[in-house]
């Protein structure tokens, strides 16, 4: 891109808060993993959870593991952009560093369930992306469930029921795309985070530059 005003243009844009949300089995994990390594503009926003480390996470890349009066003073203080329990424990998306880095164009990429897409929403509607990703049925679905693991058929049955109450939110998303090919898919996932990089009131640095050109 050789035209100064159009590269330098392209940098100066708000960054975006892309959220993938999907019944579990439907390859958001996979999609995610593929945008996080194909694209160094977006990464994965980090939350902070009160459950203790697996082997092999480490604080402060797969999660902020705090203590559960840390979590009552973040909570207190408004640290978090939204913030759930689950099974047990307590996660949530701390404001902290994000607000910053978006004002510098760094996009965010937030793998999180339909509860906590609508709290980020309420917070943040200008910001946020919502993307539901659709398995190509439910059949196929509990294929992928039923291969992929040895559960037993209560545990695959209570995962099933998941999904379908989890896919009964999906016309809170702006875009919906179906898993039936992972390539397929992550091209699409692709092409929506290119278009809404370019959308409009992103564009900060092309405010001088427009003004300039209708004085
Ligand atoms: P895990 O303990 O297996 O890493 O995550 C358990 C669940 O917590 C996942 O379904 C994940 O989507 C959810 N989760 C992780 N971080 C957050 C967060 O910041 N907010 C919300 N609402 N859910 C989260």
């Amino acid at each position: 891109m050789p035209d100064s005003v159009h590269s330098s243009a392209t940098l100066a844009r708000r960054g975006l808060l892309f959220i993938l949300s999907s019944p579990s089995g439907a390859g958001k994990t996979t999609i995610s993993r593929m945008l996080l390594e194909a694209d160094d503009e977006i990464r994965l926003s980090v939350s902070a959870t009160t459950r203790p480390p697996r082997p092999g996470e480490v604080d402060g890349v797969h999660y902020h593991f705090v203590s559960d009066a840390d979590f009552d003073r973040m909570v207190e203080e408004d640290d978090f952009y939204e913030w759930a329990p689950v099974f047990g424990h307590r996660y949530g998306t701390p404001k902290g560093h994000i607000r910053n880095a978006l004002k510098e164009g760094q996009d965010f990429l937030f793998d999180i369930d339909w509860q906590g897409t609508q709290q980020l929403y309420q917070k943040d509607q200008q910001d946020v992306v919502r993307v539901f990703i659709l398995p190509p049925s439910i059949d196929e679905l509990r294929r992928r469930l039923e291969s992929r693991a040895t559960d037993a058929a209560d545990v695959i049955d209570s995962r099933m029921e998941r999904a379908r109450a989890e896919i009964s939110h999906w016309d809170a998303y702006d875009y919906v795309v179906i898993n039936d090919d992972v390539q397929a898919c992550f091209a699409k996932v692709s092409q929506i985070l290119a278009a809404e990089r370019m959308k409009r009131q992103r564009q900060t640095g092309l405010i001088p530059f427009v003004r300039e050109l209708m004085s």
